[in-house]
């Protein structure tokens, strides 16, 4: 073996201690192996240069080759920006710099001709790009033959000679170290199957293409190679733990879930709620131990079917608890599960950070003796302080705010491991699903209750708030109330803070007959509880938020949804605020509301918003606009995939392929323990030892 991965790129020639730490810290190449699975990000066909007339809309990234004219410095403070008057004599377009503006400036210079790469976008009637490439003429004669690669590199990595050259010269220098040669990933029976080409053949190509197509072909190779190795380990421990794990066994549907049912289920379940309902109870009684995802689009009634489930617990001697992301949504679980439950003979408790000592000193003790059937809570569940005498079933809402890590730990609670069940309003695309939860088993709530009006979605401009001012006032004389939403992005919470509080002074003056009441996420548990139950209760007309109104919160006398800056959000985040409308029988209206100037994206996605309310179709077109990487849900719990050729977005169905041949490889060898498995094996461990196995968590 050569043990590419075990050796440090400080000894490649060329490298040394100084570039090595570099380009560890800056692109996480430590190993040999680390460098040849450096991508190149893109690839320039320098045979071909574009002319400024000729830029469409919806161009790839372009070559042109010309010089700026002058630059400009435009707008303050985060809104400054950099902007290069370009032309090659056929027109003229603008190059941006939003960042390392003076780095630019010393750099560029006007009247001197430049390679320019990048990707336009139409801005009005002007063309754009922003943060092109810039390469002086004669540098980009000396490769000009054919396809350049491109290695997307740091400012740290250039200061100190890395660049995408630099970077390609070590590609080469390891190769050629090599003879060219690579030892097999896929055996052999498995790569005569896919027909694809050998693995040696696609690293040299995509480092240094002979031709489009054997790159295409390389990048193919390369693609499935990658989907299938993460397809191939998620499977495989799917089937171990199914095999291992034993779960407790709920046999039987007792009195509390019949009587439920019969005498205080106040609408009859809709047809996907029966159907996910029976799913959730064949597999809590099949004797192992249940890992399901529970995906259902907001309002789909996904708090009913746990409480059900929870109550199957019960019948079966078992406890069972339910975890929110935020107190305001794990109140709002307890004051619903009371409100279904009526008198039933059920202990029902509720815990989070800001539970009271005393409270918690009479819960906890009657946690651990199993007095308190059902506890409702916050991340306070996980802590060690908490004990259950038999926990049967760990309910986990929202899951994408909690971490790997955090679920985990209710694993530990019970000496057998709880059926789990994730629910999720956030609807995962296919792809990304099958690649991130690959071994849950998946119930769909794909139905709405009965009664409901789609919410009534438009786009509005920021110039036009009088007339947004009326249609809310029309609206609150209906006697309906109103949220006002606000974007909080990391990075820009100080300014987003004053964009609430201005916002909420403008609605105070523009409103003073109605109460406006305002929720963020710097106040005290306390005062936002306060603030929430003056809008719950209909003293406040007026809900003004930042974006912790997001989740689960339930008001169906609040008909109208403001978004403020609509472009600043994710296209399923708005899918969510807007589900907060639209839960009672009037007709309910969401209004994005954003500047004039728009990209032509932003002006895509706010459309879609505007064309659908379904949240599939909202979270597809999102996987295509916007890549994976940035896909709500993944990232900000940090557990995004990272992939360094796949793209979910774009290559659904080699997924689906790999998918299929590592279900082979498995049926065929379940262990990976045949000779021609073992380099799958071996493979395995190099890639999955270091990592969190996912499989095993949830
Ligand atoms: P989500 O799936 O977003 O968590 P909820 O569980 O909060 O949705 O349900 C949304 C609303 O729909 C709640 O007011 C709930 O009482 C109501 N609801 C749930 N199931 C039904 C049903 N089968 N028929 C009518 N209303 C229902
Ligand atoms: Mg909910």
């Amino acid at each position: 073996m050569l043990d590419l991965d075990k050796r440090s790129i400080m000894y490649l020639p060329g490298v040394g201690p100084k570039k090595a730490e570099i380009l560890q810290k800056e692109a996480g190449i430590a190993s040999y192996e680390d460098l040849l699975y450096y991508f190149p990000y893109k690839y320039i066909d320098r045979s071909r240069f574009y002319k400024v007339a000729e830029i469409t809309g919806d161009m790839p990234y372009i070559q042109l080759k010309g010089r700026i004219l002058f630059f400009d410095t435009l707008g303050e403070g985060r809104a400054r920006r950099l902007v290069g008057k370009f032309t090659d004599g056929t027109g003229t377009i603008d190059l941006i710099w939003f960042k390392g503006l003076n780095y630019v400036t010393e750099k560029i210079k006007p009247g001197v001709d430049y390679i320019v790469f990048g990707k336009p976008t139409e801005f009005g009637h002007i063309y754009t790009i922003a943060h092109p490439d810039m390469d002086s003429v004669d540098q980009a004669d000396k490769v000009a033959n054919g396809l350049t690669p491109f290695y997307s590199t740091t400012e740290k990595m250039k200061k100190s000679f890395l660049n995408s050259r630099a970077i390609q010269n070590l590609q080469y220098t390891l190769l050629n170290s090599l003879n060219w040669t690579l030892p097999e990933t896929l055996p052999e029976y498995l790569l005569a199957r896919i027909q694809m080409m050998p693995f040696a053949e696609a690293i040299r190509n995509v480092h240094f293409p002979e031709s489009v197509e054997k790159l295409r072909k390389a990048q193919l190779r390369l693609k499935f190679d990658e989907l299938f190795f993460i397809q191939l380990n998620m499977l495989r421990s799917a089937t171990l733990r199914k095999r291992k794990l034993r779960g407790i066994v709920f046999a039987s549907v007792g009195d509390c879930f019949n009587t439920f049912y019969k005498d205080y289920l106040p609408f009859e379940l809709t047809n996907a709620q029966k159907r996910v309902v029976r799913e959730i109870r064949t597999d809590m009684g099949s004797g192992r131990q249940m890992n399901r995802l529970l995906q259902g689009d907001v309002g789909s009634g996904k708090t009913l079917v746990a409480l059900l489930a929870m109550l199957l617990a019960i019948d079966n001697h078992c406890q069972a608890c339910i975890m929110a992301p935020t107190e305001i949504l794990a109140a709002q679980h307890y004051a619903t599960i009371k409100g279904f439950l009526k008198d039933m003979p059920v202990q029902v408790a509720l815990l989070t950070g800001s539970t009271k000592k005393k409270e918690r000193n009479r819960i906890l003790p009657a946690i651990a003796n199993g007095e308190i059937q059902i506890v409702v809570g916050t991340h306070a569940l996980i802590e060690d302080s908490v004990n259950f005498a038999s926990l049967g079933l760990a309910i986990i809402d929202e899951q994408h705010r909690f971490g790997v890590e955090q679920r985990s730990r209710l694993w530990t609670k019970n000496v057998t491991v709880p059926h789990v069940l994730v629910m999720t309003a956030t609807p995962i695309p296919r792809t990304l699903a099958m690649t991130l939860y690959g071994d849950l088993d998946v119930s769909v709530i794909d139905e709405l209750p009965p009664g409901r009006k789609p919410v009534l979605t438009v786009h509005r401009y920021d110039n036009k708030k009088a007339q947004l001012y009326d249609f809310l006032r029309k609206e609150i004389r209906l006697g309906r109330q109103v949220y006002v939403v606000y974007p909080l992005i990391e990075g820009s919470e100080k300014l987003d803070y004053k964009n609430l509080e201005e916002g909420f002074e403008t609605f105070q003056s523009v409103f003073p007959e109605y109460k406006v009441c305002m929720i963020h996420g710097r106040m005290k548990p306390a005062e936002k509880e306060a603030e929430m139950q003056k809008f719950v209760s209909g003293e406040a007309q007026i809900l003004m938020a930042t974006t912790v109104i997001e989740v689960g919160v339930n008001v169906p006398n609040a008909s109208v949804m403001v978004i403020e800056s609509a472009e600043r959000f994710g296209l399923s985040q708005l899918h969510q605020l807007r589900g907060r409308v639209g839960r009672g029988a009037e007709q309910s209206y969401c209004v994005l509301v954003s500047s004039y100037k728009l990209s032509n994206e932003t002006r895509k996605r706010l459309e879609i918003m505007v064309n659908s309310n379904n949240g599939f179709e909202i979270a597809e077109a999102d996987l295509r606009l916007r890549g994976h990487g940035d896909l709500e849900g993944t990232r900000q719990s940090g557990e995004g995939i990272d992939l360094k050729i796949a793209n979910l977005a774009a290559d659904g169905q080699i997924l689906q392929y790999a998918r299929d041949m590592a279900q082979e490889v498995l049926n065929e060898d379940p262990d990976l323990l045949s000779e021609a498995n073992r380099i799958l094996n071996e493979r395995l461990k190099i890639l999955f030892s270091r990592k969190i196995n996912w499989g095993m968590i949830s």
